[in-house]
């Protein structure tokens, strides 16, 4: 009998991880059988983590917090997203035994948005809280599916400043201080890539920030997302959306990858999803 194939997500803590339930019910789809485990590594152990686990037969991983930017440091080669954003969250073994590092946050957040949501994003001039790595992950998507400009504030500014420099397009892209918020306007779409939700802090958000048709959106999910979403809703969000389809989608890039077969992900976005 064949072995299943082997798969994984590396990430520290990763308790909390969906990606095995995912990557089990997107198999369930086409019969594939396929082992999933989630791996908690810390940082100084993850590159010996990974390639122990790849030479003991592994086709791929993902890879979350706080790894992808190792992730995408220790691979043979990089996809064009990967290196936008300096980070990988796909590692797949090649047939030459090679790693290639691919970056899907992007492409599944803008998936999500425009086709599970129905949200047009061209002309939209959005905001974009916090610089870190997902932020980076989905700067350029977003830009590249039609936001008309796009306002980077983090609390660190010179990691703003960073990503607006490596995007390069002045004309569309500014930078603007946290303790600004305030004044800087209303947006009609605000992305909350900040980590503040998962580590229980408070971002003190302004309501003058959500315009009047705008849609929020919060990369974090489940308990993490609450507090943004409830701000966005007082502060009279057309809609506004946890980072769950953005997960199932990104977890399809990963599948596709490595099984060349796409799986269909509104039945498992749908399952993973809490009664509301
Ligand atoms: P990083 O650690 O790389 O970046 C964290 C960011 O949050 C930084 O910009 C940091 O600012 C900011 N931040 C943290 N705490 C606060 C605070 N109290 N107030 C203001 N800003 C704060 O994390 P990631 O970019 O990888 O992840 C960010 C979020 O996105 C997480 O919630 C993660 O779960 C989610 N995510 C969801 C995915 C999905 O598929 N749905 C995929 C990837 C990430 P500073 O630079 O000043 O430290």
């Amino acid at each position: 009998m064949p072995q299943p194939l082997r798969y994984a997500v590396f990430g520290h803590p990763i308790g909390h991880t969906k990606s095995p339930r995912i990557h089990q019910l997107f198999g369930d789809q086409f019969g594939i059988a396929l082992t999933y485990e989630a791996i908690d590594a810390a940082p100084e152990a993850f590159a010996d983590a990974v390639r122990r686990f790849f030479a003991e037969g592994g086709r791929g991983a993902n890879v979350t917090l706080p790894h992808k930017g190792a992730a995408f440091a220790l691979a043979d080669e990089r996809s064009e997203a990967a290196v936008r954003a300096g980070s990988a969250n796909v590692l797949t073994r090649l047939a030459d035994g090679r790693l290639a590092a691919h970056n899907t946050d992007g492409a599944g957040l803008v998936r999500d948005l425009a086709e599970r949501h129905h949200v047009d994003l061209r002309g939209r001039d959005m905001l974009l809280l916090g610089a870190g790595g997902a932020a980076r992950g989905v700067a350029w998507s977003l830009l590249d599916a039609g936001v008309a400009s796009l306002t980077i504030v983090n609390r660190t500014p010179a990691t703003a400043d960073a990503l607006a420099d490596a995007i390069g397009e002045p004309a569309r892209v500014r930078t603007r201080y946290w303790q600004d918020l305030a004044g800087i306007g209303s947006f009609d779409l605000v992305v909350n890539a900040t980590s503040a939700g998962v580590l229980q802090q408070s971002l003190g958000l302004p309501p003058a920030l959500v315009g009047a048709r705008a849609v929020c959106c919060d990369l974090a999910y489940g308990a993490a997302a609450a507090p943004f979403l409830a701000w966005a809703q007082a502060a009279g969000a057309s809609r506004a959306f946890d980072g769950l389809g953005m997960l199932v989608e990104t977890a399809a890039d990963a599948f596709e990858l490595w099984h060349a077969r796409r799986p269909a992900t509104e039945p498992v976005y749908q399952a993973l999803r809490p009664p509301a």
